[in-house]
């Protein structure tokens, strides 16, 4: 009879642990993703960027850092309200996911109207065709708001290595936006990218 008890507690404790370890899994899963796009938040790119960079110096690899952001995005807030522009921003996000699928190894928001692609293991000329698929395929896009059709473009800075020597995963992160600096500058709706011998 205390046998059976004490079994009887002991699973109960086991159910509520798992329950537990259930939640907090979610809880996890759900605080590293951006709530509009569903995609992967800031938080978490910087986390696994750091980890890539670190395997990519062990194992000689390259890594690519896209930063793509959207052109006059202040304009569709303004003429069709920011519903309209948060619609725009999921399009985007569906769009980059689905279009780098197998080649990206990871994309996600950056913030605000940004979003990032890393690429690891890849030769510079598949990621550059991939961008640019992507960046065609957004050009083209319709995206049905309402009454409206909203047309969008992006610009997008990439930096790509094999890390070596001092340079820090940061500092690749800032030359991608050097070069997004660049592509806006250069009329948007563009890639503009660097190779490094870091
Ligand atoms: P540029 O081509 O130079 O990038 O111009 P831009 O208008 O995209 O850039 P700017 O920085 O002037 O404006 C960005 C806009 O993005 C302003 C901000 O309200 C909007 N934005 C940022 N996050 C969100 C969001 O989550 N939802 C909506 N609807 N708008 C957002
Ligand atoms: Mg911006
Ligand atoms: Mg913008």
């Amino acid at each position: 009879m205390v046998d059976f008890k004490v079994n009887q507690k002991t699973e109960q404790m086991q159910q509520s642990m798992q329950e537990l370890l259930k939640a907090n899994l979610e809880l996890k899963m759900k605080s590293s993703l951006d709530s509009l796009t569903g995609i992967p938040n800031r938080r978490h790119i910087d986390e696994y960027i750091d980890g890539i960079w670190d395997e990519a110096k062990k194992k000689n690899q390259s890594v690519g850092i896209a930063i793509i952001d959207a052109d006059f995005f202040k304009r569709i807030n303004d003429n069709y309200g920011h519903d309209a522009g948060d619609c725009a921003l999921i399009k985007i996000a569906e769009m980059l996911a689905e279009t780098t699928d197998g080649v990206a190894s990871m994309v996600g928001r950056y913030g605000g109207e940004e979003f990032i692609a890393v690429f690891y293991n890849r030769n510079i000329n598949e990621v550059l065709k991939v961008l640019e698929s992507f960046r065609e395929t957004l050009e083209r896009l319709e995206i049905q708001y309402k009454e409206a059709v909203l047309k969008i473009t992006v610009s997008m800075g990439l930096a790509f290595t094999i890390p070596k020597n001092d340079l820090q995963i940061r500092d690749l992160v800032r030359k991608a936006d050097t070069k997004l600096y660049e592509a806006k500058k250069n009329g948007r709706n563009n890639l503009v990218y660097v190779e490094l011998n870091s």
